[in-house]
């Protein structure tokens, strides 16, 4: 145990944790955050609910506050922006208010997240950056400048069909307001769902809020400064819509906050994020990174991965906080993107890429649906579950699902994907059965035997 000087810049779920593996390591470390933004460690993944009504405040959303930090002998500094990494001589050079000073550290962990991706669109912008009515959903302020802007019966479009956009359609939704979202692809979550579960969840979808797909918006038209309606074009034949617009949000993805990193000589990927490996050790000695802004491998594939999930960052980030302070943890050797939402009462959730990315493997898949409980209990609710396995091996490498407990059955699927089991042996999984609970085959096993048949040819 040493007095190193670990140092951590920003304090998102990325660098919040970190510090606190960090401090867990080694007690007797000096370990400062330094955050540019207003806030400490919260939880971005519970905005859209604030914005819904079912969480208050958006101080709720706060995990770990200043005083906890405090408490726990970690030195957090917010609005105090890190200007240049020094990586030869171990410095870094830091501003808050007016004041500019240099830091040492012996490890040093990069968290410094992403920003949201402005698309290339006519008049979005003006001198003072979006033009009001136009807003990015990531951080506090968004959302409260969005909250401020809800009223029943007033148009918010949502330019994006993923995750983050249709939580927020559905979010607005629920405040009455007439919601539209615009997506450039010709199916909604595109890189959660393989296209045919995507369309059945599509169907719920479009009962509640309009969505236009293949569709982009091209040009912004204003009025005093404000924005007033968008042209939007259909991607097959060119068409033109004009759409009236009181709010217009942007959820297209995001860029890594990565220049400091490469500044510094870190190895940076394709896609501008800070490579990392399972250690979270950046390509420089004594410099490790976590989070948005990095980039590792897929577990299946073993192609470059970009990190864009909290439940992937906050484990990268116990790597970086345990390692910064000397000990020796590894993540596993590939990141497996076990996600979930639930989008206007219907449950989603999967694992491992979606079927798109299997250019070099040869696979086959079955989807089935049926019910939670057994047929004679009351209550069971539909459950739809699609795998995806090897045909080579039979080796399970993805599973898809909507329903009931949806995101349950495919935590089952993350294990079984971790330990590279065969769909023969997960077929043969001995699941709880209780009348109230599950059935004596649960649809996550059935699926599978449908799966091996087709997979062996087998009868049963
Ligand atoms: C609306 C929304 C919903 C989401 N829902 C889910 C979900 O349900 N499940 C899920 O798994 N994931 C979800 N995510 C994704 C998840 O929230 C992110 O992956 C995660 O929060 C990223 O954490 P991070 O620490 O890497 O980055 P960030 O949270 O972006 O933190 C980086 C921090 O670094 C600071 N910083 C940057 N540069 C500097 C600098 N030079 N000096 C000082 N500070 C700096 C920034 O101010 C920022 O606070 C959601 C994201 C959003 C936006």
């Amino acid at each position: 145990l040493s007095n190193k000087n670990i140092v951590v810049i920003g304090c998102g779920a990325g660098g919040g944790t970190a510090a606190q593996f960090a401090k867990k390591t080694d007690r007797k470390a000096n370990i400062t955050i330094f955050e540019k933004g207003n806030y400490p460690h919260f939880s971005k993944c519970g905005l859209p609910y604030v914005i819904s009504g079912k969480i208050k405040e958006f101080s709720e959303l706060i995990e770990f506050s200043q005083d906890w930090f405090k408490k726990n002998n970690i030195d957090l500094h917010l609005n105090t922006n890190v200007l240049n990494i020094d990586s030869k001589n171990n410095k870094l050079k830091i501003k808050k208010g007016k004041e500019i000073f240099i830091k040492k550290y012996n490890s040093l962990i990069i968290a410094t997240g992403a920003k949201p991706t402005i698309p290339p669109i006519k008049n979005i912008k003006n001198k003072n950056g979006l033009i009001e009515g136009i807003y990015n959903f990531r951080t506090i302020e968004d959302g409260k400048r969005i909250k401020s802007k809800i009223k029943k019966g007033k148009k918010a479009i949502i330019l994006g069909a993923g995750l983050i956009g249709l939580e927020i359609a559905d979010s607005l939704h629920r405040k009455n307001m007439d919601v539209t979202v615009i997506e450039a692809l010709p199916s909604i979550l595109s890189n959660t769902l393989d296209e045919d579960i995507a369309t059945k969840i599509y169907d719920n979808i479009k009962k509640n809020v309009k969505i236009f797909t293949n569709h982009i918006i091209t040009e912004i038209i204003s009025k005093n400064g404000k924005i007033k309606s968008a042209i939007i074009k259909n991607k097959n034949n060119d068409e033109i819509k004009y759409l009236d617009i009181d709010i217009l949000i942007i959820a297209i993805g995001t860029e890594p906050n990565s220049n400091i990193a490469k500044n510094a000589g870190c190895k940076i990927s394709k896609t501008g994020h800070i490579i990392v490996n399972e250690k979270s050790e950046t390509s420089l000695d004594n410099i490790y990174a976590a989070g948005d802004c990095t980039e590792y491998v897929e577990f299946i594939t073993k192609k470059p991965l970009t990190v864009g999930l909290g439940s992937i960052v906050v484990r990268q980030a116990i790597s970086a906080g345990i390692n910064a302070a000397g000990g020796n943890y590894s993540y596993p050797k590939g990141i497996i993107q076990t996600r979930t939402t639930i989008l206007f009462e219907q449950e989603i959730a999967a694992v491992g890429p979606t079927s798109k990315y299997f250019n070099d493997i040869s696979f086959l898949s079955s989807t089935y649906s049926g019910f939670s409980l057994p047929k004679y209990y009351p209550g069971g609710k539909p459950i739809t579950i699609k795998v995806i396995a090897n045909s080579n091996n039979g080796r399970i490498i993805g599973a898809q699902a909507f329903g009931d407990k949806a995101a349950q059955r495919i935590n089952t699927f993350a294990c079984a994907i971790l330990n590279e089991m065969n769909i023969e042996t997960f077929r043969k999984l001995e699941t709880a059965y209780a009348p109230p609970i599950a059935p004596t085959f649960d649809v996550e096993t059935i699926v599978c035997d449908v799966l091996s048949m087709k997979l062996f040819h087998r009868k049963i």
